[in-house]
């Protein structure tokens, strides 16, 4: 084992930024190590617990005032974040250093933004694996960010033990704004900014949700009583002992059920495919298999070769 895992398994915070590194690096030397690296990491387990909430309403608040909770009870917690626009644009979420600033000089917090890269995927594999060396560098808490935008949600959902929906107080009609997907997904709503005037909207909008959770159709890894809707404030810091007490009373139930050991299962095998299926797809990106590519798709245009003839010869040809 050499001084980088040493380090990481220590819980060195800097052995950890470089691990990170590495794993986001795509130098095939990089990978390689990385690979070892996460294959190395002794077997411990933090709680997972994807957040996400459009722009606005308050995650960075949120997560800076429950981080700082969290690491007053003594846990080790880890904030990472999944970006759809740093695919796009290599911007991120967490980028701007003047988030979450108290938590970020917290000894026992570890903050990292979204890794950029070409496609949201990408990011989350990364992402993926970056959650394993927290948990190998011993954190407690991994928590994980995104944005209400795309396929980001159900990602983040995939690397998951518990999926926390934060929302604002709106009307009633506003309700319909959340898609039935993602509402699906939730474990807990969190109807944040329930303070001052906004305190009564916000019990209303708590009452809705639950009313549209108790909509849907029952998922056997819920004990009575979830998913549910609860108000918080991460500016007063109403609620938030609740919220945590209530996510650590679900994932104990789903451990003495064995819905959490079987839900990490399902998701190790969707990553195992997800991981095999961006390797084939990444060896279509030679210049050789690009040129041979762009060849036989002119020739099915033209009409020299039938599509499925071509799609054939051309399977052959990248297995041989
Ligand atoms: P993000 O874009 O989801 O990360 O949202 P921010 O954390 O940046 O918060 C957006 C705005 O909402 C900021 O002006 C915050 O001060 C405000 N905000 C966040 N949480 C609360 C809360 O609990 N109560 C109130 N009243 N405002 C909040």
């Amino acid at each position: 084992m050499d001084e980088l895992t040493t380090d990481l398994i220590h819980g060195n915070r800097r052995a950890l930024s470089r691990a990170i590194t590495l794993v986001e690096s795509t130098r095939p030397d990089h990978r390689a190590r990385a690979v070892q690296l996460l294959a190395e990491l002794p077997d411990r387990q933090a709680l997972r617990i994807g957040l996400s909430g459009t722009p606005g309403v308050g995650k960075s608040t949120f997560i800076e005032a429950f981080g700082k909770m969290l690491t007053g009870h003594g846990l080790r917690v880890a904030v990472l974040a999944v970006d759809p626009s740093s695919a796009r644009s290599g911007g991120s979420i967490l980028g701007d250093k003047t988030r979450m600033e108290t938590l970020s000089r917290d000894p026992r917090a570890f903050i990292r933004p979204s890794p950029s890269r070409a496609e949201l995927g990408g990011v989350a594999r990364r992402t993926r694996e970056t959650v394993r060396l927290c948990e190998g560098a011993g954190f407690d808490v991994v928590l994980i960010e995104t944005v209400g935008v795309g396929q980001s949600e159900t990602l983040v959902a995939e690397m998951s033990d518990l999926f926390i929906l934060l929302l604002a107080p709106a009307g009633g009609d506003e309700l319909q704004g959340v898609k039935r997907g993602i509402m699906e997904m939730a474990d807990i709503i969190l109807v944040n900014k329930a303070d001052g005037d906004l305190r009564a909207t916000a019990t209303r909008t708590v009452a809705d949700y639950a009313g549209a959770l108790r909509l849907l159709r029952k998922r056997p890894a819920d004990p009575p009583g979830f998913p549910k809707a609860m108000p918080v404030s991460a500016v007063t810091g109403d609620g938030l002992e609740q919220a945590w007490a209530d996510m650590t009373a679900l994932a104990d139930w789903r451990r003495d059920q064995g819905h959490f050991a079987q839900r990490r299962a399902e998701q190790a095998r969707h990553w195992f495919t997800a991981e095999l299926r961006a390797g084939l797809l990444s060896r279509l990106d030679s210049p050789e298999v690009r040129a041979r590519l762009r060849a036989t798709g002119d020739a099915v245009a033209r009409g020299d070769a039938d599509p499925d003839a071509a799609a054939a010869q051309m399977l052959d040809w990248l297995r041989g």
